[in-house]
Order: C-alpha cells, then sequence, then structure tokens
C-alpha cells in the first residue's frame, strides 16, 4: 500500500462562539425595499440571493431598483450581467430621480454586459475590470441562455454541471470580494407536482436542484391583487419563512401604498 499523503493544509477550526463573534461584523448591502425585512436588514455580503417567480412577477425591477440603491445611497459601483437583454437605463434614471439621486452619477457608476452566450456570460464574470469594485453584482436571468443553449433530456447533465460550476464561481467571487451577489431565475411549473403544494413548491425555479447549494437565500416573488406583489423568503438557512408585500412605482420596489 502507497503510504498515504501527507495533507499540506492547515485546517482551520473555530469554535460556534469565534464564528458569530466574527459574524457580527459582517457587511450587509441594504436593498433600500420591504424586502430587507426578510433577510435580517440586507443582502449580506459573499452571499448569493435568488429571486425567482413568473415572468412579469417583478424580478428585474427589483434587480434595477437595488442596482439603483447601491449606486445611489450607497455610492458603490455595480456590475448588472443582463442575460435576457431587458436592461432600460432609461428606468434606472427614473428610479434615480424619484429617490433624490442624482442620475447620471448613478448610471455611470453601474457597469453592464448583455452576454448572448453561455461562454459570454461566463467570461462577463471573469472579465469584471480590475479597477471596478463591485458592492453588488447582478445577474438577470441566470439559466436563460442555459436553457437557450442545451436542449432536451441528453444535455441536461451537461447543463446541470456548466450551471453548478458557474454557481460556485459566483459565491467565490463574492466571498473574495466582498459583494452581494443577486441572480433571479424564471420559474416553470413542474408537471410532476401537486396540486395541493404551495405555489412556491410546484413552480420550481429552472436549473433546479443544481442551484440550490451555492445559493444562500431564495425569495419567490408572485403578483397579487390590485398591483400588489408578495415576496416570500423560502428555506433559508438562518430566517423563518416569511412573506412581505411591494409595488412597483416610479420608485422602483417600494411597500404598498395605502389605497385612498
Ligand atoms: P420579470 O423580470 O419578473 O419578468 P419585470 O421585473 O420586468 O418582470 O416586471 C414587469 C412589471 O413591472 C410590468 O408588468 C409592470 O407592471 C412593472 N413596471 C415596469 N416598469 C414600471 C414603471 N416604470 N412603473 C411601474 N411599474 C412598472
Ligand atoms: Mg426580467
Amino acid at each position: 500500500m502507497p503510504k498515504k499523503k501527507e495533507t499540506q493544509f492547515e485546517l482551520n477550526w473555530k469554535t460556534a462562539e469565534q464564528l458569530l463573534e466574527e459574524r457580527k461584523n459582517i457587511e450587509r448591502i441594504p436593498t433600500g425595499t420591504p424586502l430587507d425585512e426578510l433577510i435580517g436588514g440586507g443582502i449580506e455580503v459573499g452571499e448569493v440571493i435568488e429571486f425567482y417567480g413568473e415572468y412579469g412577477s417583478g424580478k428585474t425591477q427589483i434587480s434595477f431598483t437595488l442596482a439603483t440603491y447601491v449606486s445611489g445611497q450607497l455610492k458603490q459601483d455595480v456590475v448588472f450581467i443582463d442575460c435576457e437583454g431587458t436592461f432600460r437605463p432609461e428606468r434606472i434614471r427614473e428610479i434615480a430621480i424619484n429617490r433624490g439621486y442624482d442620475p447620471n452619477e448613478v448610471l455611470k457608476r453601474i457597469y453592464v454586459a448583455q452576454p448572448k452566450t453561455t461562454d459570454e456570460q461566463i467570461a462577463a464574470l471573469e472579465k469584471i475590470p480590475k479597477d471596478i469594485k463591485p458592492k453588488l453584482i447582478v445577474i438577470d436571468g441566470v439559466t436563460t441562455l442555459f436553457r437557450s443553449e442545451y436542449i432536451g433530456r441528453e444535455t441536461l447533465a451537461e447543463k446541470q454541471g456548466l450551471l453548478r460550476k458557474y454557481l460556485y464561481n459566483l459565491k467565490r467571487y463574492a466571498r473574495e470580494n466582498n459583494a452581494a451577489i443577486v441572480v433571479t431565475n424564471q420559474v416553470y411549473q413542474s408537471p410532476e407536482a401537486s396540486p395541493f403544494l404551495p405555489l412556491e413548491l410546484r413552480e420550481l425555479s429552472s436549473g433546479g436542484h443544481s442551484l440550490y447549494h451555492a445559493i444562500d437565500n431564495r425569495i419567490f416573488i408572485r403578483k397579487s391583487k390590485n398591483g400588489i406583489r408578495i415576496a416570500r423568503l423560502v428555506d433559508s438557512s438562518m430566517y423563518p419563512t416569511q412573506e412581505r408585500p411591494f409595488q412597483i412605482t416610479e420608485k422602483g420596489v417600494e411597500p404598498p401604498r395605502e389605497q385612498s
């Protein structure tokens, strides 16, 4: 039997108490929306959070609001990877003006990539210019290009593998650069799912389980009545499952206004 190779690294053991102390200082990026109440006041840096929901549920509007807030209020750089071609600087401008930020300053700090293929999407993350220090990275439509390039059952394993690696790299980038990462993901109705299951479980986010292990918090978005939308935190490792209503207005994502 060959002698087992000595490990070359020291495992860094800590007590839970030490970790608690370290985590007290963790920076949080508020979203400037009612969704903060679901996640302890904001997205932790080093964390990947997913917003998932149907087409038109408000995922891109949430992303625009976050980008505008981080740029306008926190005055930090934002990277926006728009995989669906729906980035609208005019809308960012509108949200910025209505929140009292200088729109030109806001637009200047948001760096946009619009990949057309999964290769470009992967490269966009690897090639973030070195002089940008984004506090927030948004990947709007994280699985969209993967879904359009990998069609059919026989490509499923390859697609899942690539997505898993992509998410892993996102998480690593977030940790190494103290950035918060937001991904959005469109859902489809799972054909096998029982109609008795709650909606957020019936509608599986595409990419399915390959994404889950790298994502720290998942928020399901759905439309409700009278222009109200509901955000529901789903199976978090730290926070209870709960919901908050919101509205999409000229200010982006806001708490519901009183009906007159
Ligand atoms: P998703 O990305 O989940 O497919 P979006 O974020 O694009 O959905 O949300 C689209 C919805 O946002 C539209 O149905 C519209 O109601 C709302 N919306 C878009 N722009 C504005 C605006 N300027 N003011 C108010 N609501 C808007
Ligand atoms: Mg969208």
